[in-house]
C-alpha cells in the first residue's frame, strides 16, 4: 500500500489485564495508531457504535464475557462485522483459537507477545481492510458509471432499458399500467451549427435537467441518444401522459437556453404510448413512442402525440 499511514487508523483493544492494556496503548501508539483500550468486554459493542475502530485486539479470555461471545456478537452485527478482529490468546488455548476462526476472527498472537510481530500482524490486517474498502468504493462508483450518461448525469439507455424491461414484466404479471414519452429537440442540428457543439451539448444538458424536474421522483428520464430522451411513467393512463408531455413541452418551449452569451430558444417534439396487454416486450411499447414522436415532427413538430394501441 502507497500511502500506508498509521495515524489514519483507530485500534480497539479489549483486555482484563492492565499490564496488557498499558503494554499495548504504548506499542500502538508509538507506531503512529490512534488507540482505544478498555478493560472489559461489556464496554465494548456501545464503544463500537461511537468509535468504529478499524480494527479489534481481542483478548481471549475475560471474565462475563470471554473474548469468543464477543467475537461473536461483533460479527453478527452488520454494522460491525467487517472490522477484523485479532485474538491475544495463551499459548495453551489452541482448541478456543480453532474457535475464534469459526467465528470470523482474522488473526491471532500469542502472549506474552512479540512486539514486532504483533505490529505487523496489525498492519497485514489493516492493509487488506483497506484495499477491500477502497475496492468496494471503487465498484459501487463503477456501478454508478455504468447507470449515467456521461454529459448529462441522467440514467443512461442500457440502464433505462433494463429497468423498463424489469417494469413491463410487473406490469404484465400485476396487471399495472405505464406510459412512455420519447422527447427530441427540434431542429437541433442548427443549434449546433450555429453556436458550436459544446453549445449543443450544454442545451442537451439543460433539457435534461428541466426534464427532470417536470417529474415525479418514482418516473425515470434517461438520454435516448444524441438529443432524445425518454421517460418512464409508472401507474400513468395515456390521458395524464399527454398532460405531462405538455407540460415539459411548455416549460422547454417557455425557458430561454443562456449559453455563453446566446440566448437560445428550443422546441421540443413528443411522441407518447401507453403499456397495453398484448405487448410482448417492452421494445413494443417503446416502438409505439417512436412512431407517435415520427408523427408529432411530420406534423410540424414542437407537440405532443400518443398512440394509444
Ligand atoms: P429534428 O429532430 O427536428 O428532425 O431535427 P434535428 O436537427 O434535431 O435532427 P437530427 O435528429 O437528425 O439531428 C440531431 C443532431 O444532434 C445530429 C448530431 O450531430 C447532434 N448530436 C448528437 N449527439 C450530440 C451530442 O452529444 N452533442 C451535440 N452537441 N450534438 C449532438
Ligand atoms: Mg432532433
Ligand atoms: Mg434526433
Amino acid at each position: 500500500m502507497a500511502n500506508y499511514n498509521p495515524k489514519n487508523f483507530l485500534i480497539l483493544a479489549v483486555d482484563d489485564n492492565s499490564i496488557n492494556r498499558i503494554l499495548l496503548d504504548k506499542l500502538l501508539k508509538k507506531e503512529g495508531y490512534k488507540t482505544k483500550i478498555l478493560s472489559s468486554s461489556e464496554q465494548v459493542m456501545l464503544c463500537l457504535t461511537e468509535f468504529k475502530p478499524d480494527l479489534i485486539l481481542l483478548d481471549l479470555m475475560m471474565p462475563n464475557i470471554n473474548g469468543l461471545e464477543l467475537c461473536e456478537q461483533i460479527k453478527l452485527n452488520p454494522h460491525f462485522q467487517e472490522i477484523p478482529i485479532i485474538f491475544i490468546t495463551a499459548s495453551d488455548e489452541k482448541q478456543d483459537l480453532l474457535k475464534a476462526f469459526d467465528l470470523g476472527a482474522v488473526d491471532y498472537i500469542t502472549k506474552p507477545f512479540h512486539n514486532q510481530e504483533l505490529l505487523a500482524r496489525v498492519k497485514n490486517h489493516l492493509e487488506l481492510k483497506f484495499t477491500r474498502d477502497e475496492l468496494r468504493k471503487a465498484l459501487v462508483e463503477l456501478e454508478k458509471l455504468a447507470k449515467t450518461d456521461e454529459l448529462t448525469g441522467i440514467s443512461n439507455r442500457r440502464n433505462f432499458i433494463a429497468l423498463a424491461e424489469r417494469e413491463f414484466n410487473l406490469a404484465k404479471r400485476q396487471k399495472r399500467s405505464f406510459s412512455l414519452l420519447i422527447l427530441d429537440i427540434d431542429y437541433f442540428k442548427k443549434i449546433n451549427d450555429n453556436y458550436g457543439h459544446p453549445t449543443g451539448d450544454y442545451v442537451i444538458k439543460s433539457v435534461a435537467q428541466q426534464c427532470v424536474e417536470c417529474l415525479r421522483k418514482e418516473d425515470l428520464c434517461a438520454r435516448w441518444g444524441g438529443e432524445e430522451f425518454i421517460i418512464f411513467l409508472s401507474e400513468t393512463e395515456l390521458k395524464q401522459s399527454i398532460i405531462v408531455g405538455n407540460r415539459i413541452k411548455e416549460t422547454i418551449e417557455n425557458q430561454t437556453i443562456i449559453a455563453e452569451s446566446h440566448q437560445i430558444n428550443i422546441t421540443i417534439s413528443v411522441g407518447v404510448s401507453i403499456y397495453t396487454e398484448k405487448d410482448e416486450n417492452v421494445n413494443q411499447t417503446i416502438s409505439r413512442a417512436d412512431k407517435a414522436l415520427y408523427r408529432a415532427k411530420n406534423h410540424g413538430r414542437n407537440q405532443v402525440v400518443a398512440i394509444e394501441n
